[in-house]
């Protein structure tokens, strides 16, 4: 039975996925939202006979509900879910390098995911190297004989630099790596790495795919079910699975994960179409406007739309920027990103705070970048209230200069 229904989704449509995939109604009481198993343990019939769960810590039904759903958005044989999207990386890493391995990163990355690499990875011996892999030359360069994996973001957090996947998994291939892309910015609704040649997708869960500001969580994705598998067995290892309700709340998120993700990128254009005429701003960075560097190789790789975040600098210096962020009022000053509501973040001081100033500056995040996930509001109040903002801070300079 589970073989049709998997069969049936894969003819589904990707909206419909989103709501179908990986769910059924309860067997027993008709409940057409999948229940939370909130239990520890399982009944088994007698020794070695269970119903396929045994203890929550390596498997939960309604976590499996919520990886069955990724896993046909994704289009992978199967899912591993996570208490966070940190949680994940460290499990795809710790799945794949031992002592005396290396791992090539992209320069501009999660700053946790450096903070990751640098301070834990670093001692069991595994190095670690960020170069920029929009330039698939520095990718070759930098590969060693102990390379084992790639980990690329794109687009970047946060000043959304893209990678050309299909180039980095030329040299993956080549080289015989594992190429991990981590697809939080854009999800499968907008960008599917493994048809590029990625062999794993990574997720926080925690952004988009839930949506809400709701959860924390993390996924990995492999193509090849022999990673999937070494990636459940270090998660029972590490003890770092996505708890129920967790996963029951990312399941009702992910829902309307096309239509929100549709709707983010059409406000973030009209915001990031704003910015770009205001005096005070210096430099807008969003994919999908024409003068993005990259917009080509935006529109070749992403379906249709570009996401909702957008990074900007501001004219002036350190304190415009904390001028500008305190003066908001609708948009909330947040770590997050990628949820319902409009979140305006600086990622020198908050995100990527881990990453040191000199490496900070070098990869384009200065202490005037300023990062905004742009939500599902009216984007004319969005826009109206960084307006006011930009009078404040105009306003105060003034006065200062006087
Ligand atoms: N990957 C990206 C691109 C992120 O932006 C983040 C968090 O901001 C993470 C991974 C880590 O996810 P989490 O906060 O769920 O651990």
């Amino acid at each position: 039975m589970a073989k049709q229904s998997i069969k049936f989704e894969n003819q589904q449509h990707f909206t419909s996925k989103c709501i179908h995939a990986g769910v059924q109604a309860d067997p027993t009481t008709g409940a057409l939202l999948p229940p939370i198993y909130q239990t520890t343990t399982y009944l088994q019939e007698a020794v070695g006979k269970d119903k396929g769960y045994t203890y929550s810590r390596s498997s939960n039904p309604t976590v499996s509900a919520l990886e069955n759903k990724l896993a046909a958005l994704e289009e992978t044989p199967s899912a591993t879910c996570f208490t966070t999207g940190i949680a994940a990386i460290s499990a795809f890493a710790f799945s794949l390098l031992k002592a005396g391995d290396h791992i090539i990163c992209s320069d501009v990355i999660y700053g946790g995911t450096v903070r990751f690499c640098k301070e834990i990875l670093q001692k069991f011996e595994v190095s670690a190297s960020f170069v920029d892999t929009s330039n698939p030359k520095e990718v070759e360069a930098a590969i060693q004989e102990n390379t084992k994996v790639i980990l690329i973001e794109t687009p970047a957090n946060p000043t959304l630099k893209l990678t050309d996947i299909s180039e980095v998994a030329k040299l993956s291939k080549k080289y015989n790596l594992t190429l991990a892309v981590d697809n939080t910015f854009l999800t499968a609704a907008l960008l599917k790495p493994i048809d590029f040649g990625a062999d794993v997708v990574i997720y926080s869960t925690t952004k988009y795919i839930d949506g809400h500001n709701a959860t924390v969580g993390g996924a990995l994705l492999a193509k090849d079910e022999s990673l999937n598998e070494k990636f459940r067995f270090t998660r029972n290892c590490l003890g770092s699975i996505q708890t129920p309700f967790e996963a029951w709340l990312t399941l009702q998120g992910i829902k309307t994960l096309p239509l929100r993700l549709k709707q983010h990128s059409e406000n973030a254009l009209a915001v990031a179409r704003y910015l770009q005429t205001h005096e005070l701003v210096k430099k807008v960075y969003y994919p999908g406007l024409e003068n993005f560097p990259q917009h080509e190789l935006a529109q070749r790789q992403h379906q249709g739309a570009h996401g909702g975040i957008i990074a900007f600098e501001l004219k002036g210096d350190i304190q415009t920027g904390i001028d500008f962020i305190n003066s908001v009022k609708l948009c909330a000053l947040a770590e997050n990103l990628g949820a319902i509501e409009t979140l305006i973040t600086h990622p020198a001081s908050m995100t990527h705070g881990p990453i040191p100033k000199e490496q900070r500056e070098q990869i384009g995040i200065g202490d005037g970048l300023v990062r905004l996930s742009v939500g599902l509001e009216d984007p004319f109040d969005i826009i109206q209230d960084l307006d006011q903002a930009f009078d404040l801070v105009a306003k105060k300079h003034k006065e200062l200069s006087e």
